[in-house]
């Protein structure tokens, strides 16, 4: 259970070979925002041949769909695809050490759009929409926050879908700190049901090239600035039917579908604070031990030792959530109070980290060159995105209570 099996081990150390000689040299020019990440996550989904295991397994769940089977959650569908749930994480967690931001936008392409609309998405939609986004054929961006509404998503959101008279919507409203958004082809936008009375949220499928979408310039961001992200406007954009996510209106039903993808958003954050703490550990190890002061390497000093121990314990600690993450995964049990109680609490352990790295390796950490003040700057994203820990904590306590959100 604690220890990596063969094939994963076997992707593990490819994903890093490919991470140091593709991947890292890369980083000036993306975030300098000179270059996008988006064709180099294309490659790297053919260079592990992602594309074609994901592509046979979402094919394997459209002919299910097609055939009225109950095909599965998305999340085992994808994992199946490349293996196993701990397989996902552990690419995440590899692509973290270099790049948290990369791998972050292939998460949200591939795992959060592109899941939902694998999970929840009638046949067609997840041939024509799914099987494209999670293959890396196309980029696909998840749009919940808007201006006024991030916490308070669904209570404050203002973007609307107006029945119309064809059977179809009109979709208005602008959504923002959309990851992915100055590159995606396809939006997953969520919107109130317009209909005079609270008819409730959906998610509709929406193209970047249709008439009445548009996006920002990417936004300047103390840290994740590998992933692009922007504001996207919908001005009056119609949408058949096909385009509801699932085929028809759930009512309040569609918070639960939204609900749902932020646990599986939530539940890749661990894999993410992994990857930066175990990156933060190793450079840190290895400077204790070679950089001399006094005439002795700082490593025999009592003060660097016990930062060196809770470095340590931070890895264990955050490697163990991804592990029972993985299990609940593999399993299909749900526990959304570990979920979220986690994220928050892994989130918070890679910022610590990253930071206690960069005083560990005093002056020279805070300089560019070891990549460390960057993992520092991107940490701090995991304690807002995916919700605030605030906000996760507090979910969390509302479940073990009872309280309903
Ligand atoms: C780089 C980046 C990428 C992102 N990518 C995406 C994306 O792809 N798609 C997407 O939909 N969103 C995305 N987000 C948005 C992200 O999910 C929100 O920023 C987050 O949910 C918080 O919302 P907010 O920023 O509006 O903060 P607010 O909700 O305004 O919160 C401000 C502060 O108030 C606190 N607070 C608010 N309500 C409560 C409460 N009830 N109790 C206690 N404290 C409270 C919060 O904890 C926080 O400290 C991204 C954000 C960033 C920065």
């Amino acid at each position: 259970m604690f220890r990596l099996d063969e094939q994963t081990q076997m992707v593990a150390t490819m994903v890093r070979q490919w991470c140091q000689s593709q991947l890292a040299p890369k980083i000036p020019a993306l975030e300098a925002g000179t270059e996008m990440p988006f064709d180099l996550m294309k490659k790297m989904a053919k260079a592990f041949g992602f594309d074609a295991m994901l592509g046979a397994s979402v094919q394997k769940r459209i002919a299910k769909l097609r055939a009225g089977e109950v095909a599965g959650d998305a999340e085992k569908t994808l994992s199946a695809g490349v293996g196993n749930p701990m397989m996902m994480h552990v690419v995440v967690k590899e692509l973290s050490r270099v790049s948290p931001g990369f791998a972050m936008g292939f998460g949200v392409s591939m795992g959060l759009a592109g899941g939902a609309i694998v999970s929840k998405g009638t046949a067609d939609q997840v041939e024509r929409w799914g099987l494209p986004l999670t293959t890396l054929q196309k980029i696909g961006a998840w749009c919940l926050t808007e201006p006024g509404a991030g916490s308070d998503a669904f209570g404050s959101m203002r973007t609307t879908a107006v029945p119309d008279a064809s059977g179809g919507y009109v979709l208005k409203g602008s959504k923002t700190f959309i990851t992915n958004g100055p590159g995606a082809d396809v939006f997953l936008v969520y919107a109130k049901i317009e209909r005079g009375e609270d008819s409730g949220v959906a998610t509709f499928i929406v193209e970047r090239t249709m008439q009445g979408v548009s996006v920002g310039p990417p936004f300047k961001k103390m840290g994740m600035r590998d992933s692009p992200t922007s504001e996207v406007f919908f001005d009056d954009v119609r949408l058949g039917v096909e385009h509801l996510l699932g085929g028809k209106e759930k009512g309040r039903g569609g918070r639960t579908d939204t609900k749902d993808s932020l646990g599986s958003e939530r539940s890749g954050v661990p894999a993410m604070a992994w990857g930066i703490i175990e990156r933060c550990y190793d450079a840190s190890l290895a400077y204790v031990r070679e950089r001399k002061q006094f005439g002795r390497a700082i490593g025999e000093f009592q003060a660097v030792q016990l930062h060196i121990t809770d470095l340590f314990l931070k890895l264990r600690t955050v490697e163990n959530v991804v592990y029972r993450t993985a299990w609940m995964q593999q399993n299909g049990v749900r526990d959304m109070p570990f979920v979220n109680a986690s994220k928050a609490m892994c989130a918070q352990m890679a910022v610590d980290a990253a930071l206690k790295a960069i005083q560990i390796h005093g002056g020279y950490g805070y300089m560019e060159e070891l990549g460390i003040e960057k993992l520092a700057r991107d940490a701090k994203l995991l304690e807002l995105g995916a919700g605030t820990t605030d906000i996760n904590l507090l979910a969390c306590a509302r479940e073990l209570i009872g309280i309903e959100a």
